[in-house]
């Protein structure tokens, strides 16, 4: 597995299949994948999206560029913008409707101008929890339910889910 290779150019029954097969492949590539834009057709029902990464679109950041070891070192304990993290990466890829029940991915722009994360898990995108998954964190933990059986119960409603331990304990 070579890491920011561009997932396949597959074919999907839904779009939210689609997206999220995307997302589980970037986040094994060491990168995340973002919504960019979407067109509807007349009856307002989604045509096709854009995905780009999340480090693409314009570099708000107005700070001199610092060597990538100074920055690890900084990045760990103060939070940065979410501006400072792009890299005006290039990657895109579209999912387009070709028929009611099929959805096509095609890779715009394979490449990227930068490394890949070396924990996926330091992607916002990917921390999030879905609306199904914090119900259940909410009701075990106002059952006191320990943390390692909430994470058991979260993997049997989502086998990719991004629940993870903070703490030490
Ligand atoms: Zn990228």
């Amino acid at each position: 597995m070579a890491p920011l290779d561009p997932p396949p150019e597959a074919i999907y029954e839904s779009i939210e299949v689609a997206e999220a097969h995307i997302q589980q492949w970037a986040e094994a590539h060491g990168y995340a994948t973002v919504r960019k834009t979407s067109v509807c057709d007349k009856r307002g029902e989604i045509r096709k999206i854009w995905v780009i990464c999340d480090k693409g679109g314009k570099i708000r950041s107005i700070k001199p560029p610092v060597p990538a070891t100074a920055d690890q070192q900084q990045g760990e304990t103060k939070p940065r913008k979410a501006g400072s993290r792009k890299t005006g990466c290039e990657f895109t890829l579209t999912i387009t409707r070709t028929s009611e029940i099929q959805w096509e991915v095609a890779i715009i722009t394979a490449t990227h101008n930068h490394e890949p994360s070396v924990n996926a898990s330091t992607h916002p995108t990917h921390r999030k929890l879905t609306t199904n998954e914090e119900n259940v964190v909410n009701a075990m933990i106002e059952r006191t339910a320990k943390p390692r059986d909430i994470l058991l119960a979260l993997k049997q409603l989502n086998p990719y889910t991004h629940y993870y331990r903070t703490g030490s304990g």
